[in-house]
């Protein structure tokens, strides 16, 4: 029997209507013929509501327990999915994650998946069953406790489940029509993609674009597992939405394929640090060590001699999420007082944000960067650090240009046109 995954986010059952609308096409897809896993998220705001019960119980919470609260809502949801399926006369049921057994680490609140065993779910696809609609974002450890993936952790199980079934399609319903160009908030010339390259979608989702979860789109790239998104609130068919596919399924790509954008940017500098081996360690480690994500890094030519200092200095800056600027700080602040690096400043800037274009033309088109940055400053928009991988450029730039930005560089690279 041919499979499919069909996954459910928030909004597409935040209530018993909703539910009932995302089991109809569920149920037509089980009248095409085939076997159907249901990932289902927790009713919109459901989560984040759970969470803030875990943290006004207990601020310095155990993470076994917060895992034990926040997985509760997908085992709602699961079960009156289940049972409006049931109502239409669709043999389902409902699986926690400990019962099919989701097998994964037990880095609680962030785990891993080791393995989905498939001969629980098999089984009673073997009975007759049709439908196994099973809670997302969630699994258990090796020591038995219920654990979750993460925020935004369904769309990985879905994909998870696809891979380990070896399902035709992973479709991921959700309250927009596809992956855009960029924000249609932003610029309504924003267009949707009929289909996107892995890769794309990854640099997408990382830098911003907040359809799909990041893992979620590395675990769909390792394992091929064709990736649909796709709006729940619409009629669809096969042709709908926005398929994450593999570059080779993509006959013509655009050297730009989107624009995407991170309002909460932080920008810090560590003024004359000393230049010598094992200073990028010294600083970057204890930043990773104090669980900051560093994104972009810029060290600047050393200069000899500079001021008071005797031998060579240069400056650092990285950019990192700005409510990480606290947890950076202070690893820097407690390095300098051990003595492991030296600096004479730190400049914190939190008023800057990340635009990036992405394609995987990039690689073969030279000129990209120009257009980009010719773009930026025929709108006066002053960059303050530049990155740049095989199929993205970034730029960190004041926040207050951001919009303006994303709509130029969207003009620039004509990607309102297919
Ligand atoms: N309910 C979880 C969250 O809100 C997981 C998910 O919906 O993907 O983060
Ligand atoms: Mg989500």
């Amino acid at each position: 029997m041919p499979l499919l995954v069909m996954k459910f986010g928030g909004t597409s059952v935040a209530d018993l209507a909703r539910i009932k609308n995302a089991a109809a096409k569920v149920k037509r897809e089980v009248e095409r013929g085939y076997d159907v896993i249901v990932i289902v998220s927790a009713m919109s705001g459901k989560t984040n509501e759970l969470v803030g019960w875990v943290e006004q119980t207990s601020p310095l919470f155990d993470a076994r327990e917060y895992d034990a609260v926040v997985s509760s809502g997908e085992n709602v949801t699961a079960g009156l999915m289940a049972l409006t399926l049931q109502e239409m006369d669709v043999p389902a049921r409902s699986w926690q994650g400990w019962q099919v057994p989701i097998l994964t680490t037990s880095a609680h609140s962030s785990a891993r998946f080791i393995d989905i065993p498939s001969t629980n779910i098999a089984a009673k696809f073997a009975e007759g069953f049709k439908v196994a609609v099973v809670a997302g974002f969630q699994g258990v450890s090796p020591e038995g406790r219920i654990t979750t993936l993460g925020r935004g952790g369904s769309d990985t199980t879905a994909v998870a489940f696809a891979a380990a079934f070896k399902a035709e399609r992973c479709d991921i319903y959700t309250d927009v029509d596809g992956v855009y160009t960029t924000d249609p908030r932003i610029t309504g010339k924003a267009r949707k993609l009929d289909k996107i390259a892995f890769e794309e979608m990854l640099e997408l989702a990382s830098l911003g674009a907040k359809v799909l979860q990041t893992r979620s789109v590395e675990l769909a790239m390792r394992y091929k597992v064709r990736l649909r998104v796709l709006s729940s609130f619409e009629d669809t068919d096969e042709t709908s939405g926005t398929l994450v596919c593999d570059e080779d399924e993509i006959m013509e790509s655009k050297v730009v394929s989107g624009v995407a954008y991170s309002r909460d940017e932080a920008k810090m500098t560590l003024v004359t640090v000393e230049d010598r081996p094992g200073i990028a360690a010294a600083i970057f480690g204890p930043l990773s060590e104090a669980g900051v994500n560093v994104d972009m890094i810029v060290q600047n030519i050393s200069e000899k001699n500079y001021g008071t200092h005797t031998g060579a200095v240069t400056d650092m800056t990285f950019s990192c999420p700005i409510n990480q600027v606290a947890r950076a700080k202070k690893a820097m602040e407690d390095a300098r007082a051990t003595g492991s690096i030296s600096y004479d400043d730190l400049v914190v800037d939190t008023d800057v944000a990340k635009v990036s274009v992405v394609g995987i033309g990039m690689r073969s088109h030279a000129g990209v960067a120009a257009t980009m940055f010719k773009s930026l400053a025929a709108e006066n928009v002053n960059i303050k650090v530049i990155a740049t991988s095989e199929i993205k450029i970034s730029v960190l730039i004041d926040r207050k240009y951001m919009e303006l930005a994303v709509q130029a560089l969207h003009d620039a690279f004509g990607l309102e046109r297919a």
